[in-house]
């Protein structure tokens, strides 16, 4: 991954010394192995701190909403899904970003690699083509990254960017045979009293931080359904109810819009597998309205415009 963080590096430098962009966003190591963290940095001297490897699976776009003036920033095929999103929901315009396309080789799930070295704590995790060394206080463990993956970027079909002004590298090959939906399927498969167990038994867990929420460049609106007191939309308690309301509702709001970038999953401190929430609502939005977020600037989302033949069968 040197040769991806140097291009970014020297893209931002001249950038911003040209005064091409304001600003620019990508990501820097984090003081915790495996814990990359968005950065925007404003000063060409400070590109050195940028940095890329298969860490880098915050998503960037949730700091672009509203951001004025122009700004450069890097993105990898879920990234720049999100990008388009923005864009179409007027959260920045195009001609504002410089984006610097990143063909992506997928993001490794730190839970998987801290399992993966016996579930003791790595002190240094070094990243080596397709190996992973992990470094603790008495033990090394080198393990194969595709065993350690994301479980988003093990069925991802647009690993490349669909917009960028330049791209880090060539285009990764997209993965084909893969199936999207076998998790889905699964759960479609269940009896509704399965389904009910499945979600009450996954969400009980959810201690209602709001880290999924905050991670997600969806969610964006200035106030949250959760945080409105007038009127109230959801109690402030870990009642169950108010907890599964919370996720019904964050759900359908990611309907037709989400990328399964992964973010909310791998920010959720208690591991509560919060793509399969929406994952459904993307294979809908798939079988029903041809539709998949943020791949185009030229079709407006399936939700938002309404066709005489769309699939109506809902409406009672
Ligand atoms: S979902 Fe795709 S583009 Fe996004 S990090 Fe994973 S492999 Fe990369
Ligand atoms: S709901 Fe999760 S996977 Fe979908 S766009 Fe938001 S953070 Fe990414
Ligand atoms: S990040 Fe996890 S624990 Fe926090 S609100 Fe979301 S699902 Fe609940």
């Amino acid at each position: 991954m040197l040769e991806y963080t140097e291009k970014i590096r020297e893209t931002a430098r001249k950038l911003l010394e040209e005064g091409k962009v304001e600003a620019f966003i990508g990501y820097t190591k984090g003081t915790v192995p495996m814990m990359n963290h968005p950065v925007v940095i404003r000063d060409p001297g400070k590109a050195d701190i940028l940095h890329w490897d298969s860490n880098c699976a915050l998503n960037l776009c949730n700091y672009l909403t509203k951001m004025k003036g122009k700004i450069g920033i890097i993105a990898n095929g879920c990234n720049s899904r999100n990008i388009v999103t923005h864009i179409l929901e007027n959260q920045v315009s195009r001609d504002q970003l410089y984006i610097v396309g990143i063909p992506c080789k997928g993001m490794v799930d730190h839970r998987a690699v801290k399992r993966a070295a016996g579930n003791r704590e790595p002190e240094e995790v070094i990243e080596e083509g397709d190996t992973i060394v992990v470094k603790g206080r008495g033990f090394e463990e080198t393990i194969k990254k595709k065993d350690v993956m994301q479980r988003n970027c093990l069925v991802c079909t647009h690993r490349n960017p669909v917009i960028y002004d330049e791209m880090v590298a060539p285009s990764v090959e997209e993965q084909k045979e893969v199936d999207q939906f076998k998790d889905v399927q699964m759960i479609e498969e269940m009896t509704s009293e399965k389904k009910w167990n499945f979600f009450t038994r996954a969400i009980s867990k959810c201690i209602r931080c709001y880290a999924c929420r905050n991670a997600c460049p969806l969610c964006y609106c200035p106030t949250c359904f959760v945080d409105e007191s007038r009127p109230q939309w959801v109690g402030k308690s870990s009642d169950p109810i108010d907890t599964m309301t919370f996720h019904i509702l964050r759900a359908y709001h990611c309907a037709g819009r989400c990328t399964d970038c992964g973010a909310c999953e791998r920010v959720c401190p208690v591991g509560i597998p919060m793509r399969q929430f929406t994952k459904k609502l993307n294979k809908d939005a798939l079988e029903l309205f041809s539709w998949e977020a943020g791949l185009t600037l030229d079709q407006r989302p399936a939700l938002d415009t309404y066709r005489p033949n769309d699939y109506n069968d809902f409406v009672r």
